[in-house]
């Protein structure tokens, strides 16, 4: 990662950044509905990715722990791992393009 993004912004973005509602920006109509499990609620829809067939509702994302994973594709993580994915992006650009939307992607 490139020296001046620095540890703290990253910091940052990964905790105000909810993948949530980053992913429901991604998906659009991928139709994410709640799930509950025994682990709390969980968000479940069609994978933003685009790497496979996307019948399936292979994509969740985590609230509490602010992940996601697809099952299909079996990419996961955090909010910039997908951003990098889904933008074919490095770091430095992932972290980049949240810092003007953290405001909007912060959720309530
Ligand atoms: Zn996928």
């Amino acid at each position: 990662m490139d020296q001046y993004i620095s540890r703290d912004l990253i910091a940052k973005v990964k905790d105000e950044v909810k993948v949530i509602y980053y992913a429901d920006l991604l998906c659009g109509a991928c139709d994410l509905a709640s799930l509950e499990s025994p682990e709390g609620i969980r968000w479940i829809g069609h994978c933003p990715l685009r790497l496979h067939d996307v019948r399936m509702r292979t994509f969740t994302v985590g609230p509490e722990a602010n992940t996601w994973y697809c099952s299909g594709c079996r990419h996961g993580g955090d909010i910039i791992a997908l951003a990098k994915a889904y933008l074919r992006v490095n770091d430095e650009y992932a972290v980049a393009q949240f810092l003007v939307s953290i405001p909007f992607l912060r959720g309530a």
